[in-house]
């Protein structure tokens, strides 16, 4: 799954396919992952504004459009393909706690504990990385392990020796979502993959094998009063 530079892939038609309608098809049919379509960013006369139509929106061009966008998300090719050809904008939303949960750190120590993870010859998934989201939070890693993690996560973190809400890491899970590539969520922001999927990270880890280095690397960066917030409100508009 990983992208291939060149000429972009073309229909029956002859007419380019839609970026946005390939990833999101690949991502329900190779990984049987539910997918959703969301907001979009809307460019006329100035500056990017989200579908929504709120110019105040929180995370604009990546949120859920529908309240019940947990009961629509679906796994079926057809389906996914039938939206996204509707409306090729649409940004790619991947609930959590479904076939897999996130671990939601900041960039920088994401990609400490990824270096480290490698040397220890961890088994990874694959790993999102998000771009800053102005007025709330800056750039994330999202690794995807196996699901359950949002009821455990307190108790390994303990174990580490950390209290609750000490660290910038939180997991997502029932109800939540994240955004996947290759949505465009700014100016020039896309989500991309940090580790892509493959045939070689299909078997998700479980959160307790990659907790300690993500736990470590954040710890190294957290300031000493650090008071985190969930770096992303669970808005629907
Ligand atoms: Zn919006």
């Amino acid at each position: 799954m990983e992208e291939t530079p060149g000429a972009p892939e073309q229909g029956s038609d002859g007419k380019p396919i839609p970026p946005m309608l390939i990833e999101a098809v690949r991502y329900a049919e190779d990984r049987h992952w539910e997918v959703v379509p969301g907001s979009w960013l809307i460019e006329q006369d100035g500056p990017a504004r989200c579908s929504c139509g709120d110019p105040h929106c929180p995370l604009p061009g990546a949120h859920p459009v529908d309240e019940d966008w947990r009961h629509r998300a679906s796994a079926g090719p057809g389906v996914v393909r039938r939206w996204w050809t509707e409306n090729p904008h649409a940004s790619i939303l991947l609930p959590t706690g479904r076939v897999f949960d996130v671990l939601d750190v900041p960039e920088v120590a994401g990609c400490l504990a990824l270096a480290r993870m490698e040397r220890m010859g961890l088994q990874l998934g694959p790993v999102v990385a998000a771009p800053a989201v102005p007025g709330l939070h800056g750039r994330r890693l999202h690794f995807l392990v196996l699901p359950g993690v949002l009821a455990k996560l307190p108790e390994l973190l303990r174990r580490l020796g950390w209290a609750p809400g000490r660290l910038d890491l939180f997991s997502r899970g029932e109800g939540e979502w994240i955004v996947a590539p290759p949505t465009r969520v700014g100016p020039h922001s896309y989500v991309r993959w940090a580790r892509p999927p493959s045939t070689l990270n299909r078997w998700l880890p479980d959160a307790a094998e990659l907790i300690s280095p993500l736990a470590y690397a954040c710890g190294r960066e957290a300031p000493p009063a650090y008071a985190p917030q969930p770096p992303q409100p669970a808005v629907v508009r």
